[in-house]
């Protein structure tokens, strides 16, 4: 779901090369919980990035019943040689929809594989610390009733290059 630009949590952080990790050998090997508060925080604040491919862009156009290039006008944007969606005047995504006290992604089902892949980041699993960095600005990160997520998943997860990060 990081991030762009500068937002509080951002889904667009650089990353860092993949590095292959066997069971055992990483510090988040027996899993970590992740349960996302719907509080907005990685789809907001200020202006940045949710960067987005044209494997994104097909299943975002699909969901959304357009053809690719009236959704790409709509709500893409070039950023030099990639493509991000536009954002709002207040810098959120262009597909946060707000209600209730709670943020939506109006296209949470087919939503980028930078966001879908948050936060099982190679820049989050570096370290506990880095985990807890971006904890304090993600609550989904520090629930600790939170969905279990197991080494496999977080790592199929973490190397899911369809939509780079950087
Ligand atoms: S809990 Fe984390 S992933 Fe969910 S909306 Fe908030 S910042 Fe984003
Ligand atoms: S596409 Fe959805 S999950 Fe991704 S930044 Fe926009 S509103 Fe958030």
């Amino acid at each position: 779901m990081a991030q762009k630009k500068s937002r509080s949590v951002s889904l667009t952080v650089s990353q860092a090369a993949p590095t292959p990790a066997a069971e055992g050998e990483v510090w988040y090997a027996e899993g970590l919980r992740f349960n996302c508060s719907q509080c907005g925080n990685c789809c907001s604040g200020g202006p940045g990035y949710v960067w987005i491919s044209t494997y994104d862009m097909d299943r975002i156009a699909a969901y959304l019943k357009m053809d690719f290039d009236t959704f790409t006008r709509t709500y893409v944007r070039r950023i030099g040689n990639r493509f991000s969606l536009l954002e709002k005047f207040n810098y959120d995504c262009t597909f946060l929809k707000r209600e209730n006290g709670k943020s939506m992604c109006m296209v949470y089902p087919v939503r980028p594989t930078q966001c879908r892949t948050w936060p099982f980041w190679d820049e989050n699993l570096k370290s506990p610390q880095h985990w807890e960095n971006s904890a304090a600005k993600c609550p989904g990160m520090c629930d600790a009733d939170g969905k279990k997520f197991e080494l496999a998943e977080i790592e199929r997860r973490r190397s899911d290059t369809a939509s780079p990060h950087e």
